[in-house]
């Protein structure tokens, strides 16, 4: 044997026995990807979850900058381009597109166009796929605790980890609402698959002689809880579906029967979107004959009929429905709120934190990631920043701001903090409300509440594939950054510092997020946000725009090809409306 060959050998029996160990005296999976990494030594990097904040950008990337790096710079070529011995763990072996899911509840794309399966995805920069669901993580232990879906305890078992990327997403938040079990939820590619099957299906009950005419009426009721993007985007896919296909193949009895209604808690629907778009969106919906319900909060969801009160009077409302889906925000699913009940360091009851590196707080250093859905960036020093906002903006040194510094202000602040958009798109408003004085100028007191109200509501980033996109090509970029620098010992220019570090990582760039806007299809029509006040709303155009972004962002030529056919297809035939 030469020494290669021998730690090769040792490591391949040792896989093959299956050691146990860690705290619950598990087997350890020692797997290996490929032939190579029996001989060689590279750091284990393990990501959880395959969604958008890994599948997308974070793998592509760490294959693509290696071939960057390694074509740019000459001494790199000698580099192997797989630089990490990397295990991907999820429950689901593909990666969803969710931007286009509401699309797949009527049948305007099939389910299949929207996955890309993780293998193909993996076998890129040769990792390794293990489809299991983790459930705890052992920070001391460097392991992680995996549950395959064989059912019983002999399915449990420990992966190792140099470094660990959590991506794992989030859940739909309930808000204790009693009967939430009668409602559909979207976000898997299954709840899009039942959704359709269960609409399919009402229309089919409806159409039975036997029917009555109140039933008739239920089962063509769809009603949608939380006027956000996903909420909005289903009811005008359903829309579309009403109108260019149930027309077609049902009698016209049934059609008048149909509603759509939209129960919203806040008084627009789209209300993180510029206003302008809001109301657009809201005349569009009267239009279409989609009732939007706003200042309402649903209190109760029976089997048949869901229960809301008015805001403004406390008045208790009924609406019997057919489908109800419930899609009004995000909560920690359960190994998240296992991995922030064990670590101190983390407070926050809605997600991971991390630093601006997105460094897990309270993991040991450099190890554990956090990404996406399922984690928020820490928010340090939020007001001693926007205090130094308020001496920059006061151009005129008086102390004071006066409504045109204000403005200025306000615009710099949604540019820098994304989720304030929606706070401080009514600069007027604010600033009448923290004018307290009523002196026509805002004080440094005054500014400062505001800053803090702004502070408590700005936790993080939102929750969106755009940032769970951009924070996974960041952690591949950083990946190679550092293992490059390790390997060629030439410290490239963004780790030189005066003041050496002990951790290169704290001197390369922390993240930092661009804005790229906010879209959403609105039925024929689309809008689009992108901040700044600079919108476009429209109908076929805004289409075409919406659909070539996210033609654009496919991960494969196989996906693009499919989404070009079932668009084309619905052109063409319509939708299939079969029931299966
Ligand atoms: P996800 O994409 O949710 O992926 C989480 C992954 O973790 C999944 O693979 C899951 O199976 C896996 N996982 C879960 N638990 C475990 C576990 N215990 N162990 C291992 N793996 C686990 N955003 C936009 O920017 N634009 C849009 O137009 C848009 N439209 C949307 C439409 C819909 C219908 C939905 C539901 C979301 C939409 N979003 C949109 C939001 C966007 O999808 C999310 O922000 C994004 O998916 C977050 O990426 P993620 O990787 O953090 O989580």
């Amino acid at each position: 044997y030469t020494e290669n060959e021998a730690v090769a050998h040792e490591r391949r029996e040792l896989e093959a026995s299956l050691p146990t160990g860690g705290p619950k005296n598990l087997p350890i999976a020692l797997h290996m990807t490929d032939e190579k990494d029996y001989e060689t030594d590279k750091p284990r990097l393990v990501i959880l979850g395959t969604g958008w904040g890994v599948s997308l950008a974070f793998l592509l990337f760490l294959e693509e900058q290696a071939e960057m790096e390694a074509g740019a710079v000459s001494v790199l070529k000698e580099l192997e381009k797989d630089q990490y011995h990397v295990t991907i763990i999820s429950p689901i072996n593909y990666f969803l597109f969710t931007p286009l899911l509401p699309s797949a509840t009527v049948g305007t794309l099939e389910t299949r166009s929207l996955l890309e399966p993780i293998r193909s995805i993996a076998r890129r920069i040769n990792g390794h796929f293990l489809e299991a669901k983790a459930v705890d993580v052992c920070f001391d232990e460097k392991l992680i605790e995996v549950k395959s879906f064989d059912g019983g305890d002999g399915s449990a078992f420990y992966v190792p980890y140099d470094k660990l990327v959590i991506a794992v997403g989030s859940q739909s938040i309930t808000h204790g609402v009693q009967g939430i079990e009668h409602c559909h939820f979207l976000k898997t590619i299954n709840d899009a698959r039942a959704i359709r099957k269960k609409i399919m299906d009402n229309f089919e009950k409806a159409s039975l002689p036997t029917t009555s005419a109140s039933d008739k009426k239920r089962l063509l009721s769809f009603v949608v809880c939380g006027g956000g993007p996903t909420g909005v985007e289903f009811a005008a896919e359903l829309y579309d579906f009403l109108t260019e296909d149930v027309v077609k193949y049902f009698p016209r009895v049934l059609r008048d029967e149909v509603s759509v209604s939209i129960i919203q808690s806040q008084d627009h629907i789209l209300n993180t979107y510029d206003a302008k778009i809001s109301h657009y969106t809201e005349k569009k919906f009267a239009r279409d004959n989609i009732n939007v319900i706003t200042n309402a909060r649903v209190e109760k969801v029976e089997p048949d009929k869901i229960l809301y009160k008015m805001k403004k009077d406390g008045e208790l409302r009924g609406l019997p429905f057919g489908l109800v889906l419930w899609s009004t925000g995000i909560a920690m699913n359960p190994l998240t709120k296992t991995i922030s009940e064990k670590l101190p360091e983390q407070k926050n009851t809605r997600a991971l934190i991390t630093d601006h590196h997105l460094r897990l707080k309270g993991a040991p250093m450099s190890t554990v990631y956090a990404i996406g859905d399922c984690s928020t960036v820490e928010n340090p020093k939020l007001v001693q920043q926007l205090v130094q906002f308020f001496v920059d903006a006061d151009t005129d040194k008086n102390g004071w701001l006066d409504y045109k510094e204000f403005d200025a202000l306000a615009k710099k602040i949604i540019r820098k903090y994304p989720l304030t958009t929606a706070h401080l798109k009514k600069a007027d408003d604010l600033f009448n409300k923290y004018d307290k004085d009523k002196n026509g100028y805002l004080e440094m007191s005054e500014l400062k509440e505001m800053f803090e109200d702004i502070d408590k509501r700005l936790t993080s980033l939102p929750a969106t594939a755009q940032v769970a996109h951009q924070q996974g090509k960041y952690l591949g970029k950083k990946f190679n950054q550092l293992v490059l620098a390790e390997k060629t010992k030439i410290v490239p220019s963004y780790l030189k510092e005066d003041t050496p570090s002990p951790n290169p990582e704290d001197r390369l760039p922390p993240f930092a997020y661009a804005h790229l806007g906010s879209l959403a299809y609105i039925g024929n029509a689309a809008v689009a946000d992108f901040g700044m006040g600079l919108t476009w709303m429209g109908g076929l155009s805004a289409v075409y725009l919406w659909r070539s972004i996210y033609f654009s962002e496919q991960v494969s030529l196989r996906t693009r090809a499919m989404l070009a056919l079932d668009w084309t297809k619905r052109f063409l035939f319509g939708r299939d409306i079969s029931k299966f």
